[in-house]
């Protein structure tokens, strides 16, 4: 691992941690196996199945970010990652297999960076399709505060269109 590589992660995340460490490794070893730099436009497509710290060594390595589209959550709480180029239509997920056992902390972030990357990640088969490219929705007033509001949040309530803070539904289920 060059360490300006480490360090660029570092700076982007704030701070240092294991959990960095996996998602700096694992878009480190997607560069390598697919000799990608960083995605071009939304060529590249990560999912994550968690939204901890290694989503930030994956957005500062790969260029694949939140506001791009090209990021995007299945939510498992797995430290899995699942990549997809749309061009060629490779796919890989990749899922934590280290285990920090009785390893320090700083051990254990060494230990992800620099094992043998077969010891770090299973490689195998995306479990989900890749998605369709970021849609782009209309947007709707908010019938009640007047917000603008993405279609997919807008919910109806007595005929009128209204954003998810003033439907009431939600207030009821807390
Ligand atoms: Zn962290
Ligand atoms: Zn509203």
């Amino acid at each position: 691992m060059e360490k300006e590589i480490w360090e660029k992660a570092v700076a982007f995340h704030g701070h240092a941690c294991p959990g960095l460490a996996i998602g700096v490794r694992a878009a480190t070893l997607l560069q390598e196996q697919w000799h990608v730099n960083r995605g071009e436009d939304e060529e590249l497509v990560c999912i994550s199945e968690n939204d901890a710290c290694g989503v930030d060594g994956i957005q500062a390595l790969l260029g694949c970010t939140a506001g791009k589209g090209n990021l995007l959550w299945h939510i498992t709480g797995k430290m899995a990652f699942s990549f997809y180029e749309r061009n060629s239509g490779r796919a890989c997920r990749m899922v934590l297999i280290a285990e920090q056992g009785t390893r320090s902390r700083d051990e254990y972030q060494r230990y992800l960076l620099e094992g043998p990357a077969q010891e770090i990640f299973a490689v195998e088969e995306p479990r989900f399709p890749l998605p369709a490219k970021a849609p782009h929705y209309d947007s709707y007033r908010c019938e009640v505060c007047g917000e603008w509001t993405a279609e997919p949040y807008i919910r109806l309530q007595k005929g009128k269109k209204v954003c998810i803070d003033c439907y009431r539904g939600k207030t009821r289920n807390g």
